[in-house]
């Protein structure tokens, strides 16, 4: 059976030294040498994450809209972070839809970007409480990826992370039996709508040491995005311990 993927999202934390520190604890205990344990750590740190990476995957947390190389002061493109040997990329987390205004337009280019140079994006799609209590859930899921019908690839090949907002960062966790619905329902449309396409589906907000043997039991689950707890050194061994 395939080893889970567990994408460690450090969001907008971190310094050289607590990742010098976090790498050479988990280097030396059972995880090294497990590319799928993947850090998503601020883009500045790329470098030191690679060094001192003993095995494990790189990702980064987003990437430009524009591809190649040009004048686009500030933006980081695709193809440079394949020197940085990236597999994954972030495309649409939550926290970017709302702070930055990325709607579909917008992440459609950067997955294909992605796609485009072989680095596998990882889709956040999620909906706010207000949309779960509605029942309406479904619909707004949907949406949310329906860009992947609009996209101009030859091949399509992507993780998909259910990230419901009201989960991330606040100790609250669906119920399995919520979560599986939503997987079935992106396996679902997927196989309608683009048959051949490859994909991951992945769980992420709020998983601790304490739920992440639950959720890895879901079928259909390929793994797990973490954040607040990948912080943690002895909670994300934990995590990462258990795929
Ligand atoms: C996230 O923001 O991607 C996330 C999963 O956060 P947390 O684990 O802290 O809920």
């Amino acid at each position: 059976m395939a080893k889970k993927l567990i994408v460690a999202n450090w969001k907008m934390n971190g310094s050289i030294a607590k990742i010098e520190h976090d790498l050479s604890v988990y280097k030396t205990n059972a995880l090294t040498n497990s590319p799928n344990v993947v850090f998503a750590l601020p883009m500045p740190y790329l470098y030191q994450t690679i060094d001192l990476g003993a095995g494990f995957g790189v990702a980064c947390q987003d990437i430009s809209q524009f591809c190649g190389f040009g004048a686009y002061t500030g933006e980081i493109s695709a193809a440079m972070l394949l020197e940085f040997n990236v597999k994954y990329t972030l495309v649409g987390h939550s926290e970017r839809r709302a702070a930055i205004g990325e709607d579909n337009s917008l992440l459609a280019k950067k997955l294909e970007n992605l796609i485009s140079v072989g680095i596998t994006p990882i889709l956040c799609i999620g909906e706010p409480r207000s949309i779960r209590d509605s029942g309406k859930y479904q619909g707004f899921l949907i949406d949310q990826l329906s860009l992947l019908t609009s996209l101009n690839v030859e091949v399509l090949e992507l993780v998909i992370a259910y990230e419901p907002i009201w989960a991330i960062g606040t100790g609250k966790t669906p119920t399995i039996e919520e979560i599986t619905e939503i997987v079935n329902l992106i396996h679902s449309f997927v196989q309608k709508t683009s048959a051949h396409a490859k994909i991951l589906v992945l769980y992420g907000g709020s998983v601790t040491g304490k739920n992440i043997a639950d959720i890895l039991h879901i079928p259909e689950i390929a793994g797990v995005l973490v954040g607040g707890a990948s912080l943690k050194v002895d909670e994300f061994t934990a995590i990462c311990t258990e795929a």
